[in-house]
């Protein structure tokens, strides 16, 4: 992305913020991810609770703003970094003499929490990767605190004369809130604003939903919030500019959704439409939509995956052959591994390095000798596409794929 977007080009997850007040009760503490402050004269509202590490930090900044019971923890949705910093609050009230806070989330929260706990290490590992997370650092929630209280389609309460308006959309995940608090004209959004092109069709994560995720931001946007606090990121303040931000976005997600499904009508398959979608100058150019942590390739992905099936058009790939087996015919043909390896260095000078990697995965499928210049061709490549990558999350697998590598060169201990 260029240096000309002011907006998007401030670091994605900067823990910089600290906590920002902005006036009457109204505060926001940006670390990952954000946590919404909302103090009332009988007690205040969390929205969104950060990453486990987070608590002692939410508990401390919370009370350097506050000394009033927590009533409320709003889930705004179930992932790792918005929902698991709830145990340090709940121990700081019970510390105080406060009444347990009640914790609010959509219906379909406790069984993402369900799938979790079942799947544990699998998500440990995905995480690992999309994040860039070290070995022996937790890399995913272990202790999950379920809400007291959920609902469907929207609800609402009352705490020291302000209105807390929680509605549910499908976006970056199926349990998905946003909340309005009409008395102060402000948004708390979570993910459905991260100053990125949204993380719809996330390579590791199950089903995201473009369409509902333009539609909820529709709705933040016919509020002509005063405030929208996001879920990653600096605040946006209002006047016009949080309603243009998020139509903006909106008409990229419905563009995106209107192409695959026109392109789906027409006959046509994955691949022809992963290489064929637009993506217009007004979009490419926008602040709010740069491919820093999302990526509208992956959110063509998401859209195919929402719409059909797996099958990509050509019988040969309903029940293939192995790719090792593929490989060793080809590399036969092509008159062995050094002579592929050798144009892969070629099409490597001319640039091409996506295609210079598939000829080298060739001889890797393959098993071919010398596998050690293969594996250093692949790590090489790999760290070329990591350094021209924007998106957080694919420099992320490219650098993991190096590390992969890397790993498999080193001498084995005897
Ligand atoms: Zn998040």
């Amino acid at each position: 992305m260029g240096g000309d977007t002011s907006l998007g080009s401030q670091p994605l997850f900067s823990a910089e913020g600290g906590m920002q007040s902005f006036g009457d009760g109204l505060h926001m503490l940006q670390l990952f991810a954000n946590i919404c402050v909302v103090e009332t004269a009988e007690g205040v509202v969390l929205f969104d609770a950060g990453l486990p590490i987070d608590g002692s930090r939410i508990v401390k900044e919370l009370r350097a703003v506050s000394e009033l019971p927590v009533r409320y923890i709003v889930y705004g949705h179930g992932h790792a970094d918005h929902a698991f910093g709830t145990r340090a609050v709940l121990e700081d009230a019970e510390e105080r003499g406060h009444p347990r806070p009640v914790i609010l989330a959509h219906a379909d929260l406790p069984r993402r929490f369900d799938r979790y706990r079942r799947m544990l290490p699998y998500h440990e590992h995905i995480n690992r990767i999309q994040f860039a997370i070290p070995e022996g650092i937790p890399a995913f929630p272990w202790d999950y605190i379920y809400p007291d209280e959920t609902f469907r389609d929207e609800t609402s309460f009352r705490l020291g004369g302000l209105t807390f308006e929680l509605r549910h959309a499908r976006g970056e995940t199926d349990d998905h809130v946003w909340m309005w608090i009409p008395e102060r004209e402000t948004a708390c959004v979570s993910d459905f604003w991260v100053w990125s092109c949204p993380n719809v069709g996330n390579p590791f994560k199950v089903q995201r939903y473009a369409l509902e995720w333009a539609q909820a931001l529709e709705e933040v946007a016919a509020k002509s919030p005063r405030l929208m606090l996001p879920g990653h990121g600096a605040p946006m303040v209002g006047n016009g500019a949080v309603e243009e931000a998020c139509l903006t976005v909106a008409r990229a997600l419905r563009h995106l959704d209107e192409q695959v499904v026109k392109m789906l009508n027409a006959g046509k398959w994955q691949e022809e439409i992963l290489a064929s979608f637009a993506w217009p100058q007004e979009f490419a150019r926008s602040p709010y939509l740069a491919p820093i942590y999302g990526h509208p390739y992956f959110v063509v992905q998401a859209l195919l995956r929402q719409y059909h099936g797996w099958y990509d058009g050509n019988p040969s790939h309903l029940f293939p052959a192995g790719s090792g087996e593929i490989a060793a015919e080809v590399l036969e043909l092509a008159g062995g591994a050094a002579r592929v390896l050798e144009r892969a260095r070629g099409l490597e000078e001319e640039g091409r390095i996506q295609l210079a990697l598939h000829l080298v995965d060739f001889a890797l499928a393959a098993g071919a000798e010398p596998r050690s210049e293969a594996l250093e061709a692949k790590a090489r490549l790999l760290e070329r596409l990591a350094a021209e990558e924007s998106s957080f999350i694919a420099r992320n697998i490219f650098l993991a794929g190096v590390r992969q590598v890397r790993r498999e060169l080193e001498p084995r201990e005897g």
